[in-house]
């Protein structure tokens, strides 16, 4: 190992059984967390080639069972983001989109850096698992058009055990890491179509757009490789999405969006991403039928019911649901007050995302605890008016030494100018091939 983290160090291409050896033994236990993170950050330095990356992704996605969803009738379609600050997409589409007939088969992750992560959010529902066997996995799709798994031993666990060293060794941010991690767990679950929310801003992984695009095709050409579609949709993250950050606070605006009662940059992110599914899918034939169509099954409470539906098929409490005042929330809450009066500018999605961190929702150490009621509600955002302490967002935390730590994050994230700042959009560029 040590001489393959120099070869790195130096700047050269590995070939594909190197990286099986790497991965193999990182699995085994036989090469330790302290040299996968010095060469993980070697690839942070260096780079991959596009043929280093797409044959770690393969090793990596045999690095447990794969998934053949060939049995179940129609497109199967998953959807991924790259990962974001108040990002619940995929808590509102899974569900919405397996509500307009569409089969949606996803494994997702857990939070990493600032950004949060479907399954720790989804574990905020009091008894849901997302732990199963490739055969629950594949029940759960044809009884109900929906599962929304973990990775475990069997499921992408190369991933599982890089993800969770990543996190906390600072080396998320490399285009070919981000591309292996979210491709060997998209093509392992089996999904024929799938939909990547690429983020870019400043509570991005991807800075600029060029990152972003850099980072789409990679993942489309893995994905082609292979015989899977993929869409990739670059959308904006230099402000939080919708209001709520944090696990429980999330799953309570998702509630909220299936309603339609949410947020408007949620839902309009939503009705982007799932008209692309629908259409993937042959549910729609263009992205206005599939809107009409999505828009229709909230109106009539379809959508909504089919996450009670999967909440209880994955072993959840549905009256936690029903009554979100049931869901985890906190022992104690801080206001967070403006201190000029003025247009807020700017509202750093990175220093929120680190803010939520400090209060407890996400993790600092791979041993770290979630407090799933801890978070943000902001109560303001980009474009708003604001007077001198009028207040801009509530903290909530289990633990009242976090308050500080926080404040610290939120003092930086909120900008205050004179002049209404301009509208800028939300999506930013659709990639096909
Ligand atoms: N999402 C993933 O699944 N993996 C990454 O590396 C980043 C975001």
């Amino acid at each position: 190992m040590v001489e393959l983290i120099i070869k790195k160090r130096n700047g050269f291409e590995l070939t594909k059984e190197e990286y099986s050896e790497i991965i193999d033994g990182f699995i085994s236990g036989e090469i330790p967390d302290y040299q996968v993170s010095a060469f993980l950050m070697a690839v942070c330095f260096k780079g991959m080639t596009d043929d280093e990356t797409a044959n770690l992704t393969d090793v990596m996605m045999r690095s447990g069972e794969l998934i053949d969803l060939s049995e179940i009738e129609g497109v199967k379609v998953d959807k991924h983001s790259t990962g974001g600050v108040g990002d619940k997409t995929s808590l509102v589409l899974a569900p919405w989109v397996a509500a307009a007939g569409v089969p949606v088969a996803k494994m997702s992750g857990r939070g990493l850096g600032h950004t949060g992560g479907t399954l720790d959010k989804l574990e905020s529902i009091k008894g849901l698992s997302v732990d199963m066997t490739k055969e629950e996995f594949i029940d759960n799709i044809k009884l109900h058009n929906i599962a929304v798994c973990g990775q475990n031993a069997n499921l992408v666990p190369a991933d599982k055990k890089l993800y969770v060293l990543r996190d906390v060794t600072g080396t998320v941010k490399d285009i070919s890491l981000i591309s292996s991690s979210i491709m060997s767990k998209k093509l392992a679950c089996g999904a024929d179509a799938t939909v990547i929310d690429i983020k870019v801003g400043h509570g991005a992984f991807m800075k600029t757009i060029e990152e972003a695009e850099k980072l789409a095709k990679m993942m489309i050409g893995i994905g082609s490789k292979m015989g899977r579609k993929i869409i990739a949709v670059i959308t904006s993250m230099n402000m939080p999405l919708g209001y709520a950050v944090g696990n429980a606070l999330e799953v309570k605006e998702a509630i909220e969006t299936l309603k339609g009662q949410g947020p408007a940059d949620l839902t309009e992110l939503c009705l982007e991403l799932g008209s692309h599914m629908l259409v993937l899918g042959k549910v729609a034939k263009t992205q206005e039928e599939a809107v009409e169509t999505l828009k229709k099954l909230i109106d009539s409470g379809a959508a909504f019911n089919k996450f009670k539906e999967f909440v209880v098929a994955q072993g959840g409490d549905v009256s936690v649901i029903e009554n979100p005042e049931l869901l985890p929330d906190t022992q104690f809450s801080d206001i967070y007050k403006s201190k000029n009066e003025g247009y807020i500018s700017e509202l750093n999605a990175l220093d929120i995302g680190l803010a939520s961190v400090k209060l407890g929702a996400g993790r600092e150490t791979k041993t770290s605890v979630i407090d799933y009621g801890a978070g943000i509600v902001l109560r303001k955002k980009i474009g708003d008016y604001v007077k001198k302490d009028e207040t801009l967002a509530i903290l909530y935390s289990n633990n009242s030494a976090n308050f500080t730590k926080a404040i610290k994050f939120m003092d930086s994230a909120y900008t205050i100018s004179e002049e209404k700042p301009s509208h800028k959009p939300l999506i930013l560029k659709t990639i096909t091939r």
